[in-house]
């Protein structure tokens, strides 16, 4: 059940409400918006009627949540969740936020001239596995917690802020003092167990969608972060797989515009995974933007043909400088900026 404050409800009108969607066995999850006060409750008590509740003082409106999905539902945050970081950096809010760098932390000298190159080129965020989820595991697996310091460093040295991502639930604790955002990888968005964990931090977190997700399970996945009362969710679209085999994944566009309209949560685009292919990796990107992705994450390598992983799709530092060039031209076109 959803109850929607009114703008001049006061904080004992809310307390009231609270006090009685607990006694009726409702967890109750609020949030503040510009104005108004709305009141979130979770769990399916047997006997309630929301008419008690359009009548309580205070109250603008009260109605059942037909959806699966309770907490990620637009209509929690009608205005749309802001993420905020530290320096300042804001993800669904105007401005359109880059992040990038290479698939993998290679080396202190490949993370540090990447860290450069993506900030000259204008990104906020410096991204970088230094866990990483394999399709073999004769594969490069990441550097680990050395990686995870590097990337603390050379982000401090040039202003970025960390994205990097978490694999299993034992590795949280040892991130937390090194990054700024934790990526959960498309082959872990129906990792129940770390998600739910991930709802214990406060440290935002940004989903990606799996490779055979619907948009419905990427919400109910988001669900499971949110329940556990870490609201600093976006979710991020890269790719699923079809039948076409020209791509490595098929990025699925409409699914920005879809998710817009059903979650509040901000939505990234990385059509990096989503194509696999270097040269188509601009265009889509372009594409995600104009159908109101709140920010791209993609992958930058300063020298992507000696890469240890995805050099194919990893762009050329001139690539990213030129994309990002394009990107600020395209912005105000769909009511964005890029700073
Ligand atoms: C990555 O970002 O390098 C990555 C492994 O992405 P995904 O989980 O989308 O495959
Ligand atoms: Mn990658």
């Amino acid at each position: 059940m959803i109850v929607a404050m009114k703008d001049d409800a006061t904080e004992e009108h809310i307390q009231l409400v609270i006090e009685r969607m607990v006694e009726l066995g409702f967890n109750v999850h609020r949030t503040t918006g510009a104005a108004q006060t709305i009141l979130a409750g979770v769990g399916t008590p047997e006997h309630f009627d929301v008419a008690e509740f359009k009548v309580l003082g205070g109250v603008h409106d009260a109605y059942r949540i037909s959806s699966p999905y309770k907490l990620a539902g637009r209509n929690f945050r009608p205005e749309g969740t802001k993420i905020k970081f530290p320096n300042g950096v804001v993800i669904g809010g105007n401005e359109i936020v880059i992040m990038s760098g290479p698939c993998s932390v290679e080396s202190r000298e490949q993370i540090l001239l990447s860290a450069k190159q993506v900030a000259a080129a204008g990104a906020k965020f410096l991204r970088g596995g230094a866990y990483k989820p394999r399709s073999s595991p004769y594969s490069f697996q990441g550097m680990g917690v050395e990686g995870l310091k590097l990337l603390r460093e050379v982000a401090d040295e040039t202003g970025l802020l960390v994205i990097t991502e978490v694999m299993e639930i034992s590795q949280i604790e040892g991130m937390l003092p090194y990054i700024d955002c934790f990526q959960v990888g498309a082959r872990n968005m129906q990792n129940f167990n770390l998600l739910r964990e991930l709802g214990h931090v406060r440290k935002p977190v940004l989903l990606k969608r799996g490779i055979a997700a619907t948009i419905e399970e990427v919400l109910l996945s988001a669900e499971y972060i949110l329940s556990g009362g870490n609201y600093d969710l976006m979710l991020c679209e890269r790719g699923i797989r079809t039948f076409e085999t020209y791509t490595r994944n098929t990025m699925d566009i409409s699914a920005i515009p879809v998710l817009k309209k059903l979650t509040h949560l901000p939505v990234m685009g990385d059509p990096s995974h989503g194509v696999g292919i270097r040269d188509l990796v601009p265009p889509v990107a372009l594409a995600a933007v104009a159908a109101g992705a709140d920010g791209l994450l993609m992958e930058m390598h300063p020298n992507p043909d000696k890469a240890m992983s995805d050099g194919a799709q990893s762009l050329y530092p001139e690539q990213l400088e030129k994309l990002v060039a394009q990107l600020r031209q395209l912005a105000p076109v769909v009511g964005r900026k890029i700073a």
